[in-house]
């Protein structure tokens, strides 16, 4: 399984399935963060972007992802004062420019993104910036790495471990895989000889009984990660439980903003009423994020559900496995093209 999107992405693009010998299944994994945001979240942003003298700060994929009623894009188009950034550094200057309104940066993404999110909590609050908050629903990799592994759903030998999340958390958060679950790991960069170069060590690993945690992105990643980017995010954030899509509550498996800086905490600054959360019918983005299903196993795949009128989120996405199908998935394999 290639825990990231970015990765499926590549796979995809490149035709790395056609070049590795059909005894290779690859299965795409959690890690697209609009994905795993759970229906009843990205209600609670759009709640958040209806509230009075709001203005709501958004990475751009967040926009069209339908939520249980309404989306980020139909609010906007209904009035919504919502901005797509870049970088956090825009949202806090959206934040500086309207002093009289808040600002409320959705957070979301892996251990890649949190320290960034970190550092504008800091600034922020060095600067003493008092209408910047952000709705943290950052999650963690490794926590999300084992509930699949838990469940045994979805039968793995190997796992194609995140380049980007590792360049912060090192390797070691991963040594549990092969330890406890006998499971293989390598870290991928994510041009095509990097996965290659993953894929050959995973199956060396795996032919030779000896599953342990490799890192094939050594220009990137260190077994120690980088210390002063989860330093940061240990300063602004505690661990907590996180609600996947697909998977549901999973303890410490999110990060929440620490009582010292609440000030920040959407969470606790905007009280929003929600009806209760529905999930788009026939989607099965969920199991796709659990890589129990392929994209092309939906039926709404390419006929209902396409990049300009999604159903789901992992069609959305730049980094989502159905957006990925549809985008490259036009040569024929042994794997469903
Ligand atoms: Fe959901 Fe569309 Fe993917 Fe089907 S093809 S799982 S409806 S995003």
């Amino acid at each position: 399984m290639e825990f990231c999107g970015g990765h499926t992405h590549a796979i995809l693009r490149y035709g790395i399935r056609q070049l590795v010998p059909k005894t290779v299944e690859m299965k795409s994994g959690p890690g697209c963060p609009v994905c795993v945001t759970a229906t009843v979240d990205l209600d609670k942003a759009i709640a958040m972007a209806q509230l009075p003298d709001v203005i709501i700060a958004t990475f751009g994929d967040m926009l069209r992802v339908p939520g249980s009623y309404s989306s980020l894009q139909k609010a906007k188009a209904e009035g919504a004062d919502i901005r797509i950034v870049y970088s956090t550094i825009d949202a806090i200057d959206i934040a500086k420019s309207n002093p009289e309104k808040s600002v409320i940066f959705i957070g979301i993404g892996f251990e890649t993104t949190a320290p960034t999110i970190a550092a504008s909590i800091l600034k922020v609050q060095q600067e003493k910036i008092k209408n910047f908050h952000v709705l943290s629903l950052n999650k963690l990799t490794p926590p999300v790495m084992r509930a699949l592994l838990e469940s045994g759903e979805s039968k793995l030998d190997g796992i194609v471990c995140p380049g980007h999340v590792s360049v912060i958390i090192g390797s070691h958060p991963y040594e549990f895989i092969p330890q406890d679950y006998g499971v293989a790991c390598v870290i991928s960069g994510f041009e095509p000889l990097d996965i290659l170069l993953c894929i050959e060590k995973l199956v060396e690993q795996i032919e030779k009984g000896e599953p342990k945690v490799e890192i094939a992105y050594s220009r990137g990643v260190k077994p120690d990660g980088n210390k002063k980017a989860r330093q940061l995010m240990d300063d602004v954030f505690e661990i907590g439980e996180a609600n996947w899509r697909g998977i549901g509550i999973i303890p410490q498996s999110g990060l929440k903003i620490r009582g010292k800086y609440e000030q920040c905490d959407a969470e606790k600054a905007f009280a929003v009423r929600l009806k209760p959360p529905k999930e788009p019918k026939g989607c099965r983005c969920g199991d796709v994020i659990r890589g129990v299903a392929t994209p092309l196993e939906c039926k709404l795949f390419r006929k209902i559900c396409t990049p300009e009128s999604p159903v789901g989120p992992c069609m959305v996405s730049s980094e989502g496995a159905c957006a990925a199908y549809y985008q490259y998935g036009t040569l024929e394999n042994s794997q469903g093209f």
